[in-house]
């Protein structure tokens, strides 16, 4: 999943966007409000995370103007523990959540989880189409009887398919899913990754559309 990093600090920028790697997400971070607004309106995010004192536009100003163009990414706002009346106003400007800063990252990972579940209108905490499933905390899936661990990767790419069940996704448009800005994109990483998935779960759980991409069944 394609998360958005809205930060101007320095050293938090680094350390979440580091954290949110290793947690399978792909990741751009901008530094100010006015190119998070470009990021927004040049790529299709998964999730925001969005600090509130920024440089240009400020967090309040990219929310108010990212809901009034009718997206409705879910964005989770990170502010001072002082900060209470932007977080009031943050939420009613259309934020999902929040988190006060200084915060533990597994809580982050936590909310996040439950923001794309929410997003997805579902409260189940494990994804899935009925015989393939997917628990978000843990990166294990399951396809019938067959249980496997996934590499974060691999996640990311099975995760990207099971929120659009029955919608073929091209390789171009699930490494968005899987690269953020900087990372360089390895040609054979997405067939790579659906081998790699087909043989820890069986090649049913995958379909294939010759030539535009691959999906997972809807649910019955
Ligand atoms: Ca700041």
């Amino acid at each position: 999943m394609r998360v958005l990093l809205v930060e101007d600090d320095m050293m938090v920028g680094n350390a979440l966007e580091q954290g949110l790697r290793d947690a399978a997400y792909a990741v751009d971070w901008t530094r100010d409000g006015e190119s998070a607004l470009t990021a927004l309106a040049t790529h299709e995010y998964g999730l925001v995370v969005l600090d509130l004192g920024l440089p240009s536009a400020d967090g309040l100003s990219v929310l108010r103007r990212l809901r009034a163009s009718g997206d409705a990414t879910p964005v989770l706002i990170v502010t001072a523990r002082d900060a209470v009346a932007s977080r009031i106003a943050g939420l009613d400007l259309g934020a999902d959540d929040y988190l006060v800063k200084p915060f533990a990252f597994a809580e982050l990972l936590a909310r996040l989880r439950a923001l794309t579940r929410r997003s997805g209108g579902t409260a189940q905490a494990v994804l899935g189409n009925g015989p393939l499933t997917l628990d978000p905390a843990t990166r294990v899936a399951r396809f019938g009887a067959t249980e496997a661990r996934l590499t974060p990767r691999e996640f990311a790419l099975l995760q990207a398919l099971l929120l659009r069940p029955g919608t073929v996704l091209s390789r171009e448009r699930l490494e968005e899913d899987i690269y953020g800005w900087g990372e360089e994109v390895e040609s054979n990483t997405v067939e790579y990754m659906i081998h790699s998935l087909r043989r820890k779960l069986g090649a049913d759980a995958i379909r294939n559309v010759r030539g535009s991409g691959w999906y997972v069944d809807a649910p019955p």
